[in-house]
């Protein structure tokens, strides 16, 4: 096995990192804070085509695999998590584009959201709906003219600048998805709402009020869903996994050189043997989870499916985001409990990754059905 990058992506991640120190770094606590989407900033990361990193260039993107997509999340997801779950987002909805839309779809939509200029989305959470996606109530009928979809989708990102939806609804067959133009007039943001964490990519609500698309605009086959679901999430699952490594990378670099200087008595912060431990654990998890993406894009690459694997690695990689948001507070001690700081910023961004693109808890049923075979005994 060859763990080592090539030139082209050693120079990524370079580029990246400098990009989101020295620019990015900048405004991400007021961004946060305000609740903010950047454009401008999301036309600079689009002149550098990451949003379409996966796109082939004929669309205008990067033409680069899972593992530059990779790169490029864990080391945003460093300085700007909000921003590292805006380019993951795009490229889930670019995944089922990129595989079951026509010629002319792809042609319409990806070169511009390679390019940043327009943003897409996956609408599948409702109310009634979340980790169970045949809750959904959404519903899409067939005519002589097409599909006519009526339901309300409530955890999508900035339907302001979105071009491209993709929407999940029920049909007679079971669970379909739609390609959607936001500017249909069937489609509508009803309200925004506020995020506690990943702040800087606001969200709201949208409804599809006789919503009528033509009959291409059904991706895959009636009923087919789930393909186009696990095609896309095996890539998210991976890009939220490398977020989430460079998140607990991110927390730890800040509170260890806060507590590097910090005298206590005669000692600095980092001498004390409890605390050097907790740091050598969280560093030793970090790799570790680091590793397991990595196999479980490697494994997309040569596969092109990764369920099992990529479960595994967001698992680890968002459960020790959290740990370390909540070891780089405390280690910090009071100075991390004032708005100026990013502490509390780094604990609510992993606790909202616990939560997006699969709950760990049904990450942790995923991994324990392949290990264990499907649960038989009745669950309370
Ligand atoms: C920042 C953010 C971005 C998001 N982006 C999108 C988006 O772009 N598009 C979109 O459609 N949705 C999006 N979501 C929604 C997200 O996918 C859902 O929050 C997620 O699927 C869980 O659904 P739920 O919150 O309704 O939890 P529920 O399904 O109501 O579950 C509640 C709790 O019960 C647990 N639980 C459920 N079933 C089981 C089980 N079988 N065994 C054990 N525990 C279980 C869950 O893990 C959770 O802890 C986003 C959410 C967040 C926070």
């Amino acid at each position: 096995m060859d763990f080592s990058f090539s030139t082209e992506q050693l120079q990524l991640q370079t580029e990246v990192r400098s990009f989101a120190r020295d620019v990015v770094a900048k405004t991400v606590n007021d961004r946060w804070r305000e609740g903010r989407w950047d454009k401008d900033l999301w036309s600079e990361i689009g002149r550098r085509k990451w949003p379409g990193v996966m796109a082939p260039t004929e669309y205008g993107g990067m033409g680069a695999t899972l593992i530059e997509h990779s790169i490029i999340l864990e080391e945003m997801g460093k300085v700007d998590a909000s921003l590292a779950a805006a380019l993951n987002s795009v490229q889930q909805t670019t995944m089922a584009m990129l595989k079951f839309c026509n010629e002319k779809q792809k042609k319409k939509y990806l070169p511009r959201l390679a390019a940043g200029e327009a943003f897409a989305l996956t609408g599948i959470t409702e109310t009634a709906a979340g980790s169970k996606l045949t809750d959904m109530q959404t519903v899409a009928v067939q005519d002589s003219q097409g599909w006519v979809i009526n339901g309300v989708k409530t955890e999508v990102h900035i339907p302001e600048y979105v071009e491209a939806c993709l929407i999940f609804a029920k049909t007679p067959n079971g669970i379909s998805a739609f390609l959607v133009d936001a500017s249909n007039e069937g489609f509508k943001t009803l309200r925004s709402r506020e995020l506690v964490g990943l702040r800087s990519t606001p969200m709201a609500v949208v409804g599809l009020e006789n919503c009528r698309v033509p009959q291409e605009n059904l991706l895959g086959r009636e009923g087919g869903a789930y393909e186009i679901f696990f095609n896309s999430f095996d890539v998210t699952r991976v890009g939220n996994a490398a977020r989430c490594i460079g998140m607990a990378e991110g927390s730890l670099d800040a509170a260890i050189s806060y507590a590097k200087e910090r005298n206590v008595g005669d000692n600095v912060v980092t001498d004390f043997q409890g605390i050097r431990w907790q740091l050598a654990e969280l560093v030793t998890k970090i790799d570790g989870a680091r590793w397991l993406m990595y196999r479980a894009a490697l494994e997309y690459i040569a596969t092109g499916r990764s369920t099992i694997n990529s479960a595994k690695a967001k698992l680890l990689a968002c459960t020790t985001a959290m740990e370390a948001a909540t070891v780089a507070f405390q280690i910090t001690g009071s100075h991390a409990c004032f708005a100026d700081q990013p502490f509390a910023r780094f604990i609510l961004d992993a606790k909202l990754s616990e939560m997006t693109g699969g709950t760990i808890e049904i990450l942790r049923n995923t991994i324990a059905r392949d290990l264990l075979g499907k649960q038989t005994a009745p669950t309370p």
